[in-house]
């Protein structure tokens, strides 16, 4: 019987996280269980900066961006003396099971502590969407919804001085966040590693758009050392005036949008549903609209990326 769970965000912040900090704890009150908030993710975890959590904590939680849980990276929890200290620190809090709210890394992290006989579930928080075993991550529509407002922006400046802005868009080696800011901006071109265009082959298609004013390049940030190679070849074949711009943290911060809230209030709840029938190492996610677990090392090693090449290919029909 689960009593007291601990909860925790770990790894790269995502808007939306304190809507699933919310939505667990919310279910959690409901069923008479105990919430321990875990603060600054594993490390927390380790320096026991753990306190109970109450129902004033978690006010207007829902609406808010960043992470109130805050979150830290902590290498050294690969290790399994830090892992056992932390272990240590929670059976001290007479916590029964956690839930982690993060990435892969994250999810890592919590499969550890199920081996080690402690119980914990995942739910994906990052703006990458590169969590297998989910079609969507926590975080990621928010993030989009960011990433297209500022391309607009750019879009303006662009077109007054007849410029190519490759945008730099996170998401690491994942092109979810770059595929779908192009297709909800119209941007030109998009360069992403699921469909490794070369250099050449994007200048080539620049040269075909000079009658247009601006474009827009929308580029995965692993591409980032080979931007200037692409700023300079721009620059020698087309009348475009090439600017790169990074677009940086802004993508992580914000108010979570309605859809962002709905997703990691479905995961939070199911989240506990789990920890109450007695599962453990487990994932949420939805696929199909329909809200789904599975286990977490099956989901991070044998699972196929869900990159969407239906919607790659629909960008691709649309473009010119
Ligand atoms: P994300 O969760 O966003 O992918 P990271 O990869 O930085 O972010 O992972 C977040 C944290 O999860 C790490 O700082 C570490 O504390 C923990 N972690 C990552 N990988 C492992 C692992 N292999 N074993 C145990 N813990 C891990």
């Amino acid at each position: 019987m689960i009593k007291r769970i601990g909860i925790l965000t770990s790894g790269g912040d995502a808007p939306g996280m304190n809507t699933a900090f919310w939505a667990v704890t919310k279910k959690a009150f409901r069923e008479g269980i105990e919430v321990y908030g875990i603060f600054e993710g594993y490390k927390g975890m380790y320096e026991n900066n753990i306190r109970k959590i109450t129902g004033k904590d978690i006010e207007r939680c829902y609406e808010r961006g960043g992470t109130k849980l805050w979150s830290a990276r902590f290498p050294e929890f690969q290790q399994e003396e830090y892992r056992q200290v932390a272990i240590e620190n929670l059976r001290k809090n007479e916590i029964d099971a956690v839930v982690v709210i993060g990435g892969d890394g994250s999810f890592m992290g919590a499969m550890r502590l199920t081996e080690m006989g402690f119980p914990a579930i995942g739910i994906p928080g990052t703006i990458d969407n590169d969590i297998k075993g989910t079609e969507q991550t926590v975080g990621f529509a928010t993030a989009l919804n960011t990433v297209v407002e500022m391309i607009e922006k750019l879009k303006d400046t662009a077109d007054s001085h007849k410029r190519a802005m490759i945008v730099e868009i996170m998401g690491r080696k994942c092109g979810d966040l770059p595929l779908h800011a192009a297709i909800s901006s119209g941007a030109e071109l998009l360069w992403i590693p699921e469909h490794k265009w070369t250099i050449d082959q994007l200048v080539n298609k620049a040269t075909q758009l000079q009658d247009k004013r601006e474009i827009i390049v929308c580029v995965a940030e692993c591409y980032h050392d080979e931007i200037p190679e692409l700023m300079r070849k721009l620059d020698e074949a087309t009348v475009f005036e090439p600017k790169h711009q990074i677009l940086g943290h802004i993508q992580r911060g914000g108010r979570p949008t309605v859809g962002d809230r709905i997703l990691a209030t479905r995961l939070g709840n199911r989240a506990v549903e789990l920890l109450i029938e007695g599962k453990k190492g487990r994932m949420v996610g939805v696929q199909n609209n329909k809200v789904v677990d599975h286990d977490i090392i099956e989901s991070i090693t044998e699972f196929e990326p869900n990159f969407n090449e239906e919607l790659y290919n629909t960008y691709k029909g649309i473009m010119r």
